[in-house]
């Protein structure tokens, strides 16, 4: 459709709501919801190469007992290893919350292009709500879109933990 508005402007986040980025975060968002059935805080991540996707990842924090397992992290594994590289700079990673200082620092440390996330984590969110790491002056600089499907991402962490109460 020539003409029609690719992406706009969420004006409250400042950030961007593009079409594309609606769908890989749904993908993301899946990958949140079996996190959740296996019992992990839900959180999902996909990363994107040349509009698609080479790589997954989900919190598995309790089901591996490691403290590394965050859902950019897995998928940093995985897309590097799809790769044969350690230089992700052109792709772009989804993930449903905010990176932690740990993700944020390894989607610098792996060259990502542009880190698109879904709900802001004011506990240890690291991008945005805590500090900004990617405002430092890093030998890599990404781009960065905050608040994308902010209200589905924020749902399925809510709903875990009120099941968790329940
Ligand atoms: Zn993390």
């Amino acid at each position: 459709m020539s003409g029609a508005i690719k992406w706009q402007w969420n004006f409250t986040k400042n950030c961007r709501v593009d079409i594309m980025d609606r769908k890989f975060m749904h993908e993301a968002l899946k990958l949140a919801y079996e996190a959740a059935q296996a019992g992990e805080i839900p959180v999902g991540a996909v990363i994107v190469k040349d509009g698609e996707i080479i790589a997954e990842g989900k919190n598995m924090r309790e089901t591996k007992q490691n403290a590394l397992s965050h859902a950019e992290i897995e998928a940093i594994n995985n897309a590097c290893r799809k790769l044969g590289s350690w230089r992700l700079d052109e792709c772009e990673i989804y993930v449903t919350l905010e990176p932690c200082p740990m993700c944020a620092g390894a989607i610098i440390n792996s060259r990502i292009k542009t880190l698109i996330f879904g709900a802001y984590d004011q506990k240890s969110g690291s991008i945005d709500s805590v500090v900004n790491l990617c405002d430092y002056p890093y030998n890599h600089k990404v781009e960065v879109y905050g608040g994308i499907c902010e209200d589905e991402c924020l749902k399925v962490l809510q709903d875990f933990f009120k099941n968790l109460r329940n």
